[in-house]
């Protein structure tokens, strides 16, 4: 792509989002204006068909209810398959990594297909897993912890195509007892992670634009941020 305006497609706000995980896509964004790189926000809604001509994609979390208008919706419209498809960075959060699986059963038991483009598959579990979780990244690129806020009922099983994201430290993370977190599978990530996480995780973001732009970033230096972030590990 050309560095014109980088291209951040926020997909499908009106239904996914929990816990603010829509500012995902402000923080991509703020991250390349603080570098002088011009970058905007796409909002993709139900009435919207979803482009593939986008640089880097976010998708939040979900109540199941929601989540499945948005499967369906992703279904219609394979904007997002076809640009995973050519190596566009992809951010799944929660109930997003479900709905990018091949199918997710609902609280009630319900299995609702989804659009494939990680080989997991997610079933709900006795207990709700709820608090903060902690884990060392597996992929290669990312260093330091990655830490953030979870609360689902799902439990996702990897298939041998899709990779963790990372080994749980502490939390439950995929929810299945195998210790691993999150989903990676060519260029979508998929956590459990909420936060936002990329607020929480300012190198994830960098891995996701650097992605998006195909080139290396220059670190941005925000010691505020640092600090936080060692206070709220060492908590
Ligand atoms: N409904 C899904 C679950 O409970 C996802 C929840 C979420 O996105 N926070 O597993």
């Amino acid at each position: 792509m050309s560095e014109s305006t980088v291209r951040i497609g926020l997909v499908l706000p009106d239904v996914m989002g929990t816990y603010g995980d829509n500012g995902n896509a402000l923080i991509l964004r703020q991250r390349l204006r603080m570098r002088d790189i011009d970058a905007e926000v796409v909002h993709i809604t139900l009435n919207d068909p979803v482009p593939e001509s986008l640089d880097v994609y976010t998708l939040g979390g979900a109540e199941d209810s929601a989540q499945r208008l948005a499967t369906r919706h992703l279904g219609k419209y394979p904007g997002l398959q076809n640009a995973a498809a050519r190596g566009v960075p992809v951010l799944a959060i929660c109930a997003a990594i479900q709905v990018l699986g091949h199918w997710y059963e609902t609280s009630s038991g319900e299995r609702v297909d989804g659009i494939s483009l990680f080989d997991v598959t997610t079933s709900p579990q006795e207990v709700r897993s709820i608090g903060e979780v902690v884990t060392e990244p597996t992929l290669d690129g990312l260093s330091g912890k990655l830490t953030g806020f979870e609360n689902h009922r799902g439990g996702t099983t990897l298939g041998p195509d899709a990779h963790a994201l990372g080994k749980v430290v502490s939390g439950v993370g995929n929810g299945v007892g195998d210790g691993r977190e999150g989903v990676v599978q060519g260029s979508v990530i998929g956590t459990y992670m909420h936060g936002p996480v990329l607020a929480r995780n300012p190198e994830l973001a960098d891995y996701l634009l650097e992605k998006a732009i195909g080139r290396a970033l220059e670190p941005l230096d925000l010691p505020e941020v640092t600090q936080l972030r060692k206070e709220r590990l060492r908590r």
